[in-house]
């Protein structure tokens, strides 16, 4: 197959521009995520260098390829710096000046002061062939956060490659002499890794989308889950879990504990020292709790000031020692928050149950609840047992 190479300069120049405009309108949906409005900027780059090929071909070589090579070796720059501050690894602006600066003057001498062709396609080639590596290499080492976040990066390193393999081709004919000029006669290793780049921005610049959307939904299914303050388990991310773990637990486990957790006269410390000493104080006990119980425990903000934590195959007494260990570490704690000479106190409520199900779940909290409740009235900083577990404690004495 022989395909014009101006053809094939347009479709890149249709494809790039396409996927510049997805990028962007992904990018201004997706704020939090970094990268994308910079793919979106490496897509109109590369865009324009193809344009540059359209419409340049009456303009004197020198100028069309100085043009042609500036905005490419800007694209894949740019594709790269996005690539970096996705992964979270923004490059500082040296690293970025070493990156651009060296190869833009190198393009610049070899097309103006000394034209040399074979010189600067080898240079540039290299240059070219060892960012897109690069680029692989960072999505291969970054990309695991799920399964369609690695199969999507795995498909674009494949492309990848494909593009390089070419580029070597190209790089190598070209360092011999053998290349005519874009748009002059067909050669088929021009023609193919053209072909090759067109198909790394056909597929790219979608799995460069469903790379950012992924991101996006997995920030906003924890924020859905979580609480900011904290970064604790909310309450519908806890019956999330209780959902995916209960059916397990079941078969596993004899006994499931619930332990509310209130700070005791919270509204105090609010008009005393302020809501952001509040928000500390609330910090400072879910680190506490977080530090004490396992990890396969489940802790969640309940609300406001509240806890909940729900413990597997925990005998009830065990449960009271660990409450009572809870109420005098945070004590301590509470005292280097600066908030006043006297501790933080909480209160706590437990319940206890046989019974390894939602419905389990939900009648043991009530109880726990309740067993609070009682705590709050027996004069707060205590530990209070539901009345139904109490008789269980009985029975295993
Ligand atoms: P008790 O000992 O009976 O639990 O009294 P309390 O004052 O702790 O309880 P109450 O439920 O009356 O007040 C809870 C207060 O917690 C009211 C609310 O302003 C405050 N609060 C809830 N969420 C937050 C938060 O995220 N940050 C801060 N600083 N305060 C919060
Ligand atoms: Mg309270
Ligand atoms: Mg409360």
């Amino acid at each position: 197959m022989q395909v014009h190479d101006l053809t094939l300069m347009l479709s890149l120049w249709i494809a790039s521009l396409t996927g510049a405009t997805l990028l962007f309108v992904i990018s201004k949906m997706t704020q939090t995520i970094t990268g994308t409005r910079v793919w979106s900027l490496a897509m109109l780059l590369l865009s324009c260098a193809y344009l540059s090929q359209l419409t340049m071909q009456n303009l004197e070589v020198q100028w069309r390829v100085l043009t042609f090579n500036t905005f490419l070796i800007l694209g894949h720059s740019a594709w790269l710096i996005g690539t970096w501050q996705f992964v979270k690894r923004t490059p500082t602006r040296q690293k970025i000046v070493w990156l651009i600066l060296p190869v833009l003057l190198i393009s610049w001498l070899t097309a103006t002061l000394i034209p040399e062709r074979e010189l600067r396609i080898t240079l540039i080639g290299i240059w070219l062939i060892a960012v897109r590596c690069h680029y692989a290499w960072v999505l291969y080492k970054h990309t695991r956060q799920d399964r369609n976040e690695f199969l999507a990066a795995r498909i674009a390193i494949g492309l990848v490659f494909l593009e390089v393999f070419f580029s070597v081709l190209y790089t190598l004919q070209g360092a011999l002499g053998n290349l005519p000029q874009i748009g002059g006669a067909f050669n088929w290793v021009a023609g193919y890794t053209w072909l090759a780049a067109l198909l790394g921005i056909l597929a790219g610049a979608p799995i460069l989308l469903l790379l950012s959307a992924g991101r996006f939904v997995k920030e906003l299914e924890f924020a859905a889950n979580h609480d900011l303050l904290t970064g604790l388990l909310n309450r519908r991310g806890l019956a999330r879990h209780l959902n995916e773990l209960l059916p397990l637990s079941k078969r596993k486990c004899d006994s499931l504990t619930v332990m509310m957790i209130d700070l005791d006269h919270f509204k105090r410390v609010n008009d005393l020292y302020g809501h952001h000493s509040g928000d500390r104080a609330i910090v400072c006990i879910a680190q506490v709790l977080q530090n004490q119980f396992r990890s396969a425990d489940l802790l969640a903000r309940w609300g406001g000031e509240e806890f909940c934590l729900v413990l597997f195959d925990m005998q009830p007494d065990m449960a009271v020692a660990c409450a009572n260990k809870l109420q005098s570490t945070f004590a301590q704690h509470s005292l280097q928050l600066g908030l006043g000479k006297t501790p933080l106190t909480i209160s706590i409520g437990i319940a206890c149950s046989r019974e390894i199900s939602q419905q389990g779940f939900e009648t043991t909290q009530n109880q726990a609840d309740s067993a609070l409740y009682d705590a709050k009235h027996a004069g707060r900083n205590c530990v209070k047992v539901a009345s139904m577990t109490l008789s269980l404690l009985e029975d295993t004495l």
